[in-house]
């Protein structure tokens, strides 16, 4: 029997290139890698052939910040949420662990508990996946060097808005939230500190700590009067209980401890245009790495629309802001200002949000909508490049997260993972079709024009928009800094 060259080709399609543009041209896989890149490749040589004529073929999305198993069994997570990734064209997922409350509900090293979260997740992911992890005790951060070298995790986190405050109970009792020890500046200190050693001794990978800005004393007080005023206790409420100030402040908190420590940071899901200029002005004047990431949900979502329609499904920290935010966060993903956009998802069920504001648990998922509508809003709307979007969600989060050269790329020699999308679908966003187990969407009812029809993780088409999920998870962990 003869042997094909190729396992999988792609005819015909617009392949979007990060940081070079589109070109018209077939592509080639085997082994699961891009092996060709060419025009009026033979079909002959393939095994098998996807047609991709009319349509855009895309890197796969790196959704760069996501919650695995925060309030449900991390396998069932790992299983329900990337398949939702599919749907999106997401093919890698990074995703933020930490010990203390929800997650796993217990503290101890990562060194025992590290390969646990690894065993939960082997075999039920769809997509690759990675982990960024978060110091919560002292024992924790000394174990950062063994992290790197030993498990490839390369990228850290911190939350400012733990500090002495815990939302999550009402209390004012962090360390029964975190299960850590003192978690204030001083500790994140201590982490940035730790850091910067690890990384001066692996100068060939970026090392990073990834950083929830959001100032607690402030909060604290904001909150309490918005609990007093009588007034309606809604996500306009939750908005500023919570204000743009908030973030700005623990932003210069922490650029200016991250400038003195030389550690790289990523801002994380910054909300507001205030916090993006608080960003772009600490960038420019502490000269340190930092990246600056935002949601989806922040770009497209407003708080006065979303309480006229009522619930709380769409409760997420930091909370949901207005239109003219995001209108200001759309420009800054144009002009490069931000570096990536992710979902921060986090599957968090209808019974966990309720009535009540404040017990209602925040987040909730969107991964499914990563590529779609960064495509009919970024791109359809605003003429945002496809190859700008195609940076935004995955060559750029690729290039932080020390995967460029296997992900965020359609070249040989990069995974062969990508999603071929049809730019003229246009479909309205119910929660059954985004194949998350979440029973809700607060993006529900949106009309979005651009989906994906095929999704292939590592050579092997793993979704399409006719039959849905196809095979079992085959995703593999991201070992990542080899
Ligand atoms: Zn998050």
């Amino acid at each position: 029997m003869l042997m094909s060259r190729y396992d999988l080709l792609v005819k015909g399609g617009l392949l979007v290139l990060p940081y070079h543009g589109e070109v018209r041209a077939d592509l080639a896989v085997r082994g699961g890698r891009i092996v060709a890149v060419g025009e009026d490749l033979p079909a002959s040589d393939a095994e098998e052939v996807l047609d991709a004529t009319g349509k855009a073929v895309m890197p796969g999305a790196v959704d760069a910040h996501f919650h695995l198993g925060i309030y449900r069994d991390l396998g069932v997570d790992a299983a329900e949420e990337t398949r939702s990734s599919l749907v999106g064209g997401a093919t890698t997922v990074l995703s933020y662990f930490r010990t203390g409350q929800h997650y796993l509900n217990r503290t101890g090293p990562y060194e025992e508990i590290f390969p646990e979260v690894l065993a939960a997740v082997a075999g039920r992911s769809y997509t690759d996946y990675g982990f960024h992890l978060a110091p919560m005790t002292v024992g924790q951060i000394d174990e950062i060097p063994a992290l790197v070298t030993e498990h490839g995790v390369t990228s850290f986190k911190y939350y400012m808005f733990y500090k002495g405050f815990d939302l999550a109970a009402n209390s004012r009792d962090a360390q029964a939230f975190t299960m850590g020890d003192e978690y204030d500046l001083g500790h994140l200190y201590l982490i940035m500190e730790k850091l910067a050693a690890v990384q001066a001794a692996h100068p060939d990978r970026r090392l990073s700590l990834s950083l929830h800005c959001e100032q607690s004393e402030l909060m604290r007080v904001f909150i309490d009067r918005i609990q007093r005023s009588g007034r309606p206790q809604n996500l306009r409420a939750y908005h500023e209980g919570r204000p743009p100030l908030t973030e700005e402040v623990a932003i210069a908190e922490a650029t200016t401890l991250a400038g003195h420590a030389g550690t790289n940071v990523n801002l994380l899901h910054l909300s507001s245009a205030d916090a993006v200029r608080a960003a772009r002005t600490a960038r420019a004047q502490h000269g340190t790495d930092m990246r600056l990431e935002v949601t989806l949900h922040h770009l497209c979502l407003d708080v006065d629309e979303l309480d006229a329609r009522g619930g709380l499904g769409a409760k997420v920290n930091p909370p949901i802001r207005t239109r003219a935010d995001n209108d200001y966060l759309w420009e800054r993903v144009a002009d490069g200002t931000v570096d990536w956009v992710a979902s921060d998802h986090a599957c968090c069920m209808e019974e966990h949000k309720g009535d009540e504001l404040w017990p209602a648990r925040p987040g909730f998922g969107g991964t499914a909508l990563l590529y779609p509508v960064l495509l009919s809003e970024g791109h359809r709307r605003r003429g945002i490049p496809l190859s700008r979007i195609a940076e935004a969600v995955s060559a750029n989060p690729a290039r932080a997260y020390g995967l460029w050269g296997r992900k965020g790329g359609l070249a040989v020699g990069f995974d062969a993972d990508f999603t071929i999308v049809d730019l003229e679908l246009e479909r309205e966003v119910t929660t059954d079709m985004l194949l998350s187990g979440q029973d809700h969407c607060p993006f529900e009812g949106v009309t979005v024009t651009g989906w994906p029809v095929a999704t292939v993780v590592g050579g092997r088409l793993a979704y399409t928009l006719d039959k849905g999920v196809i095979g079992e998870p085959s995703g593999t962990y991201l070992h990542r800094g080899r």
